[in-house]
């Protein structure tokens, strides 16, 4: 069947991945996923689980230690029998066809593919998927640590973001804050003057600043005065466990300072919204992008990137992308946790919200191989919205052509400063001990 001009430019268009937790080249190598761990790891585990699998099925499947690939994926085979159409199942079959020509899973099959994943652990193989196979312009890692530094294995590839998680979960501990900013913390003013040697030392360098405290606290944000958040940064220099509120009053002083210190240095924020990875503890209350409204209010200089259109919560980022003009929609993980729904979420944004913010992927995974299948998902659910919209005759071809570079790129290149992060890491400044 031959490709229509706009199949043909959206797969050949470098895609920019704004939204991934790579680990690092020698860990590719030296330790890289067996066949088991680059098909199931990570989030399929969870749809694995969801399904009813055991905790024991689930830790011999990731055991890499274990030579026993046959008996690991017998294990688990009715889970994944029961997963195989979820969008991660569908990532999973990705992976087995196209990187290991598997088309069917089966006990054998996985065996018999084995020795090709040991075979990708080479030096350069992670980049040649990532960039070769998935065709992606570069990749935005949170690596979860505050410190940027470049990356040897392609310092214009892989670009990192600044992670404010600890810090807005209302975590400061002075030996840790000395240790990235050198700055010896004893009150709420040079706690600030940390934050600003953290973003002298490291903005440059980053693509962006990252938190996920979704996961451990609720999205709602205030701001707070420092006669509130004194007592409980004292506490925390103390090392004393906060209370909710304390640890809240805390962490919504922390992401204030990211986000006047961010527009300052030219730098989005990135805020995990919506879905929970893992299993069994996602409370639905706390994870409404619509929290966020008085950050995104109080802080209209500075561009704030909500991820994983907040699923499945949808609607709230379509409202506030169309609403604040400091809102961006990443549809980073979307597709993988639900094809369907993200193309609905693309349909809802395209007739709503203007089309200059939206950036359409990041795998948001560990490994490259899953990168590779989550870029396909991305990829085909943009070319059958953009194709739907023109059998409707909503969009001219060439309309949707112009839409899918905007998602695909030119949208990431104006929210975020590749130029500077990769003239930066090509200078190779600072560096993590
Ligand atoms: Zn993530």
């Amino acid at each position: 069947m031959t490709m229509t001009d706009l199949e043909l430019h959206i797969q050949s268009t470098p895609m920019v991945d704004t939204h991934e937790h790579l680990r690092k080249e020698i860990e590719f190598v030296g330790g890289g996923p067996d066949i088991l761990s680059s098909l199931f790891d990570w989030y399929t585990v969870a749809d694995l689980v969801a399904a009813g699998a055991s905790p024991d099925s689930i830790a011999r499947l990731t055991d890499q230690h274990n030579d026993d690939v046959r008996g690991r994926f017998l294990g688990i085979r009715s889970a994944w029998e029961a997963c195989q159409f979820t969008g991660y199942g569908e990532g999973v079959r990705w992976i087995a066809k196209s990187l290991f020509g598997i088309e069917e899973l089966s006990a054998d099959e996985v065996a018999r593919a084995a020795p090709m994943a040991r075979a990708l652990h080479k030096p350069g193989e992670r980049l040649r998927l990532l960039r070769e196979v998935a065709n992606l312009d570069h990749v935005q890692v949170d690596d979860f640590v505050v410190e940027v530094a470049p990356d040897d294995s392609g310092p214009d590839f892989f670009l990192y973001d600044i992670s404010w998680l600890g810090w807005t979960n209302g975590r400061v501990n002075a030996a840790d804050v000395f240790a990235v900013t050198g700055v010896d913390v004893t009150d709420v003013a040079s706690l600030r003057t940390a934050f600003e040697a953290a973003f002298a030392r490291y903005a440059p360098l980053a693509i962006a600043v990252k938190t996920q405290h979704a996961y451990d606290r609720t999205l709602i944000w205030r701001a707070r005065d420092v006669a509130d958040v004194t007592p409980a940064l004292q506490k925390s220099l103390r090392g004393e466990t906060l209370s909710e509120p304390e640890a809240l009053c805390l962490g919504d002083w922390c992401l204030g300072c990211a986000a006047e210190l961010a527009a300052h240095h030219g730098l989005p924020i990135k805020i995990h919204t919506g879905y929970y990875a893992g299993n069994n503890r996602m409370p639905m209350d706390r994870i409404h992008a619509s929290h966020l409204s008085p950050l995104l209010a109080t802080y209209p200089q500075t561009r704030f990137v909500l991820m994983h259109t907040a699923y499945p919560f949808g609607g709230e980022v379509v409202a506030l992308a169309k609403h604040f003009t400091n809102v961006y929609a990443d549809m980073c993980w979307a597709w993988s946790i639900d094809p369907h729904g993200s193309e609905q979420f693309l349909r809802q944004y395209l007739h709503a919200a203007p089309a200059n913010k939206l950036f359409i992927f990041g795998g948001d995974t560990a490994w490259p191989t899953a990168s590779v299948a989550y870029a396909w998902q991305a990829r085909r659910g943009l070319t059958r919205v953009l194709q739907t919209e023109i059998s409707s005759g909503f969009l001219s071809e060439p309309q949707a052509i112009r839409l899918a570079t905007r998602w695909m790129r030119d949208n990431a290149f104006a929210c975020f400063d590749v130029a500077r992060a990769r003239a930066a890491a090509a200078d190779g400044t600072p560096g993590r001990g």
